[in-house]
């Protein structure tokens, strides 16, 4: 394969076409369904998702069934297919996967980041109505300075630019350190993306009653919902938030999806700490997913902002919210670091995203919470990408970063879910 065509992903993709050989894209997840998106957008088409959940093997999502890894395994496959992986976290261990089975990359396989290098976060808004002790929300000072909401005047303009600039965006993440239903204009500004081509993906406490109504017809792609235990044990470490409104709200969501928009992918992670460990707590929120066909991803909890996280490799105490949060971990900080520095020589996922700040504000990493030292420029629409690329560059503290493993720290973490029994 030159270089000429991989620097043409379109081209690639005709000329698979062009053999006579069929597209299919592993990974049925936002990123992959973000992909169909794209590749509609361009003219083509897939005809299968290939995804290890079995859970959603056998449905049909955005018009195309969801295989499992068994469609891979003919000797014939590897010349009759072209595979798209769009697995953000686990995209190197699916290209291992593909390789160990004599698949070639760019040759069978293309990786989604060799389509789209870059993935977009659009935090529409900068609060939230929790304070969970495990994020910087709880009580971190200096804080983000903005409080404030992206309009949907503005949220246009940044789609268009997106547009502009990545044709083969797909989809694009709608929140990172805000509850993004607190904006009224959100129904808006999801069907405006979906009309220009872009997916939504939103992630909710679920605690603010909203429009939900009105959220669903807007048909966001994914939704993604968290829980640490069932009734005063949730209140521990979601805190602020009411188990009573979050299971409501959960069984609205429910209802609505499955009435106006099924294909709508509900994925809730359930954080074990020590305190939502336990059959019974676990069990119910399973049978809570199973009954309401939403995917049910039991991980280990950790502290998220890699603010505290590198300040404390670095010889600074925790925020006292983060040590009361840490007292309640399965996996210790210290350990789940351990591991993270065990992956230090390898990339870190998070340098391709472009994070666009409600305020319009760039943060340059959207693994670190405080704007201070961590922001690349104050208005996104006045740079050009390659300005904002290069700007990057000089704000950027990854060697800092990695030589503690901090940019592994929270894949590490959900791969250590495994190790977690009851
Ligand atoms: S973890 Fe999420 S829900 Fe909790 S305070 Fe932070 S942003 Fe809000
Ligand atoms: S290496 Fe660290 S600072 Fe750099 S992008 Fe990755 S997580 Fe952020």
């Amino acid at each position: 394969m030159s270089h000429a065509s991989l620097s043409n992903p379109l081209a690639l993709l005709n000329q698979a076409l062009k053999e006579g050989r069929q597209i299919m894209i592993y990974g049925a997840g936002s990123q992959g369904r973000g992909l169909l998106r794209a590749l509609r957008e361009n003219g083509l088409d897939a005809v299968a998702f290939i995804d290890r959940n079995p859970d959603i093997q056998g449905k049909i999502l955005s018009g195309i069934p969801v295989q499992g890894l068994s469609v891979l395994e003919p000797p014939e496959a590897k010349a009759e297919l072209m595979v798209l992986v769009a697995a953000f976290f686990f995209e190197r261990e699916v290209a291992d996967y593909l390789e160990g089975i004599g698949f070639e990359q760019n040759k069978n396989f293309i990786l989604y980041s060799t389509l789209k290098p870059r993935d977009y976060v659009v935090e529409i808004v900068d609060v939230c109505n929790l304070r969970c002790i495990s994020c910087p929300r709880a009580d971190r000072a200096p804080g983000r300075a903005s409080n404030k909401m992206m309009d949907l005047e503005t949220f246009k303009q940044v789609i268009a630019k997106i547009r502009r600039e990545e044709p083969f965006v797909g989809n694009i993440q709608l929140y990172q350190w805000g509850e993004p239903t607190l904006n009224k204009q959100l129904p808006e500004m999801i069907c405006h993306a979906r009309e220009n081509g872009i997916l939504c993906s939103l992630s909710s406490n679920l605690n603010y009653v909203a429009d939900f109504k009105a959220l669903i017809e807007a048909r966001p792609e994914c939704l993604r919902l968290s829980a640490s235990g069932t009734e005063a044990n949730y209140e521990i470490t979601h805190t602020g938030g009411k188990w009573k409104n979050f299971l409501a709200n959960v069984e609205t969501i429910g209802w609505l999806r499955r009435e106006i928009h099924p294909e709508m992918k509900v994925e809730l992670y359930y954080h074990r700490y020590k305190h939502s460990l336990g059959e019974q707590q676990q069990q119910f929120i399973a049978d809570l997913c199973k009954r309401l066909d939403f995917e049910f991803h039991p991980v280990p909890a950790y502290i998220i902002s890699l603010d505290d996280v590198l300040a404390y490799c670095e010889g600074t105490p925790l925020p006292p919210s983060a040590q009361e949060a840490r007292k309640h971990l399965v996996i210790d900080l210290d350990e789940g670091l351990a591991y993270a520095r065990q992956e230090a020589d390898l990339e870190c996922d998070s340098l391709r995203v472009i994070q666009v700040n409600a305020d319009l504000s760039m943060s340059a990493c959207m693994m670190f919470y405080n704007a201070e030292n961590n922001t690349i420029t104050d208005n996104y629409l006045e740079h050009s990408l390659p300005e904002i690329i290069e700007e990057r560059e000089k704000v950027l503290f990854c060697e800092r970063c990695k030589k503690q493993g901090m940019h592994r720290y929270c894949a590490t973490y959900a791969k250590l879910s495994e190790r977690i029994r009851y």
